[in-house]
C-alpha cells in the first residue's frame, strides 16, 4: 500500500516524496479481508548500479535493465514473524533503452542458497507493459484488418498474463473474424474452415491444423479447460502463420515487380 500524502508544494514532485514519514516509522494498518494488524513503511530509495536481467518488449529477448528509479514498500505481520518487500522500479533496457516497469517482490518466507551457500530472498517479478521472452508481437502494418488484429492483441495479452482460458476463446475468435472477413458466415466453425480451403485461401495442411486449433478453443469455450502455455503458443503460431498468410504477405508482394506475359 503506497503512503499518499496531500501535496505541499504542487511544482515540485520530489518534495513530496521527500516529506514523507521517516522510514524508520512504520506505519499500522489493518489488512482487508483478515482484519489482522500489520505493518508498513514506503521509502524512495537510490536504485543500485546492478543491472537487472530482464525480457525487453522491443528487443524481444532478455537484456540487461538499469534502475532508473526506486520506491520500496516494507511491510511484516502484526507478530513480525513474516517480512515482504515490493520494489516499484521504472527501468531501462541498455540495449534499446526502452523504458518499461517492473514490480519486484521478495518475502522472507520464500529463500533459497546459491552456489556460494549463502541464503537470499527469490525475486519474483511482474514486467508492465505485459511481455514473452523472445517473442514479439505481430505489429500493427495495415495489412490486418483493425477488428482482427485488436482481438489478437487481446489473445497475445491473455497469454501473456497468464490466463489460459481467455486466451483460447481469444485465439478462437480471430479464427472466427478471419472467416467473416473472407465472407464465411455459414455454417459452423468446422464448415468454415473447410471453406476457407475449398476457396483456396488455406492449403490442405493448413485446414487440419485450423482444426486441431478448433478442438482447442472449444474447449477453452465451451468446458473452460484452461491449456499449457505451450499448447497456447503452439495455437499462437497458428494464429500468426493464418494472418500472415492471408493478409501480410499477399500486401507486401505487390511491391515485387511482376514477370512479364508468357515467361
Ligand atoms: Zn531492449
Amino acid at each position: 500500500m503506497l503512503v499518499a500524502r496531500k501535496k505541499q508544494n504542487p511544482s515540485s514532485h520530489m518534495q513530496n516524496w521527500e516529506r514523507l514519514p521517516d522510514p524508520a516509522k512504520i506505519m499500522e494498518w489493518a489488512c482487508y479481508p483478515c482484519r489482522a494488524m500489520a505493518r508498513e513503511r514506503v521509502t524512495l530509495r537510490t536504485p543500485s548500479k546492478e543491472a537487472k536481467l530482464l525480457d525487453c518488449t522491443q528487443c524481444g529477448c532478455r537484456t540487461r535493465h538499469r534502475t532508473l528509479s526506486l520506491v520500496e514498500e516494507y511491510g511484516e505481520s502484526a507478530d513480525g514473524d513474516v517480512q515482504g518487500w515490493t520494489d516499484y522500479c521504472a527501468v531501462q533496457c541498455l540495449g534499446c533503452n526502452t523504458v518499461s516497469f517492473c514490480l519486484e517482490t521478495r518475502c522472507s518466507e520464500d529463500a533459497d542458497y546459491n552456489d556460494d551457500g549463502e541464503m537470499f530472498l527469490v525475486p519474483k517479478y511482474t514486467l508492465y507493459p505485459p511481455r514473452l521472452q523472445g517473442r514479439k508481437p505481430l505489429e500493427y502494418d495495415g495489412h490486418i484488418p483493425d477488428p482482427i488484429h485488436t482481438v489478437y492483441l487481446e489473445a497475445y495479452t491473455a497469454i501473456v498474463i497468464d490466463l489460459p482460458v481467455l486466451a483460447g476463446i481469444g485465439l478462437r475468435a480471430v479464427l472466427e473474424m478471419i472467416c467473416k472477413e473472407r465472407g464465411i458466415t455459414s455454417g459452423r466453425l468446422i464448415q468454415k474452415i473447410d471453406a476457407l480451403e475449398a476457396q483456396r485461401i488455406i492449403s490442405p495442411a493448413d485446414k487440419d491444423i485450423l482444426h486441431n486449433l478448433r478442438f482447442l478453443g472449444n474447449q477453452a469455450a465451451h468446458d473452460a479447460k484452461p491449456h499449457t502455455l505451450q499448447e497456447l503458443l503452439a495455437a499462437l503460431d497458428v494464429i500468426e502463420h493464418l494472418l500472415k498468410g492471408i493478409y501480410v504477405v499477399p500486401a507486401r508482394a505487390k511491391a515485387i515487380p511482376q514477370r512479364p506475359p508468357g515467361r
